[in-house]
């Protein structure tokens, strides 16, 4: 099996550059990265190798850090991303380059969805070079925002994320495949992000529900003309259903969070009735950091299992440092620390952890004092 480890780590002791036989076609031309590698202030090492759950890498944090182990220096490792095949995650080891942000700038440009494995690489490696990974991942998250502000009629749908959920349970070999049709997928659309409803400056409860309001009319007049798949439709009016009820109910910031979350998750179904990708993740510690381009291995205050979820990238960046990241809080607690019997939101890490959100709001889950 080509993502052994030791085999691995002695290519990379040759060069810098590993990529499996598997996933050669995803990444053409691995001379240009090597030389962008090669260019870096600190020593930099791709791993391309297929992550699977089960398999010998179940997420790019285990790749990164058995390679990191066995390579004994200070460096920033990239690979794939587990929640997302085409997606890049980097960690850190002694150096300080943003590499994290690096990572997630590229995998929220729309500029490059339609890139090869290759050149969004490169482009990750010349944000660590360049010392700018930190300005243009803030670009590029304002970048979504402002979307937001555009009429829905423009909107497109990235391809970023199609096969987030299509790797898990799969084995080494259907990774590859799922990465490679993801890659190839990309490279015939040139699509947009569409802007999603989550993001807002808002954060006090008035503003986060007037724009809660106007977000849910938006959705139930992009659900009054939708076409495709009935059952996708019917779960895009079910998260529509769930949202007006959640919204009703709802009294403070994480429950106007979650409804936009609804919001989110009915345009999401919207778009798959059509055709387009699947659902795509949110910032677990807090929905309204908006995309969660990221993943990183958490563990909960008691809990002892460390779990992946996925992040924006400054999140993820204060999790790998031990830090707290800028969670959503219900009141002065964590809101994935409130007791679940009295939030769906923790419950589900505002469905994160189950598929079930919409489900259970319109079961009347909703906040029980
Ligand atoms: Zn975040």
């Amino acid at each position: 099996m080509a993502s052994d480890l030791t085999k691995i780590v002695a290519s990379l002791r040759r060069s810098p550059v590993y990529v499996a036989p598997s996933l050669t076609s995803a990444v053409p031309e691995p001379r240009r990265l090597v030389a962008a590698v090669k260019a870096a202030p600190v020593p930099v090492f791709a791993v391309i190798v297929p992550l699977a759950a089960g398999g010998e890498f179940p997420d790019a944090e285990h790749l990164a850090d058995a390679v990191h182990r066995r390579l004994r220096r200070d460096c920033v490792v990239l690979t794939l991303d587990e929640g997302s095949p085409n997606d890049i995650s980097a960690q850190e080891y002694g150096v300080d380059r943003d590499a994290i942000q690096a990572a997630g700038a590229v995998n929220l440009d729309p500029a490059l969805d339609s890139a090869s494995l290759t050149d969004r690489l490169i482009r990750c490696v010349q944000l660590i070079t360049s010392g700018r990974a930190h300005a243009e991942y803030e670009k590029q998250s304002n970048a979504l925002d402002e979307r937001i502000r555009e009429p829905r009629r423009q909107d497109g749908r990235s391809g970023g994320h199609t096969a987030a959920y299509a790797v898990g349970g799969g084995s080494v070999a259907v990774a590859a495949v799922a990465a490679l049709a993801v890659w190839r997928w990309r490279r015939t659309r040139v699509v947009r992000r569409r802007p999603r409803p989550v993001l807002t400056d808002a954060r006090s409860a008035a503003s986060l529900r007037e724009h809660a309001e106007a977000e849910l009319v938006r959705l139930g007049e992009a659900l009054d003309d939708a076409q495709g798949d009935a059952g996708r439709l019917r779960e895009a009016l079910d998260a529509y259903s769930a949202a007006g009820k959640a919204l009703d109910a709802a009294r403070t910031v994480p429950d106007l969070a979650g409804v936009l979350v609804l919001i989110d998750m009915g345009h999401d179904a919207s778009e798959a009735a059509r055709g387009g990708r699947g659902p795509t993740p949110l910032c677990f510690f807090n929905p309204l950091h908006g995309d969660g381009p990221v993943s990183v291995r958490w563990r909960a205050v008691g809990g002892r299992e460390r779990i992946t979820v996925r992040a924006c990238a400054t999140c993820a960046k204060a999790v790998r440092a031990r830090e707290t990241p800028d969670v959503l809080r219900d009141g002065a607690t964590p809101y994935y620390e409130v007791d679940p019997a009295r939030s769906v939101w923790a419950t589900t890490g505002y469905g994160q952890f189950r598929g079930d959100l919409v489900q259970r709001v319109l079961r009347g889950e909703l906040r029980r004092r």
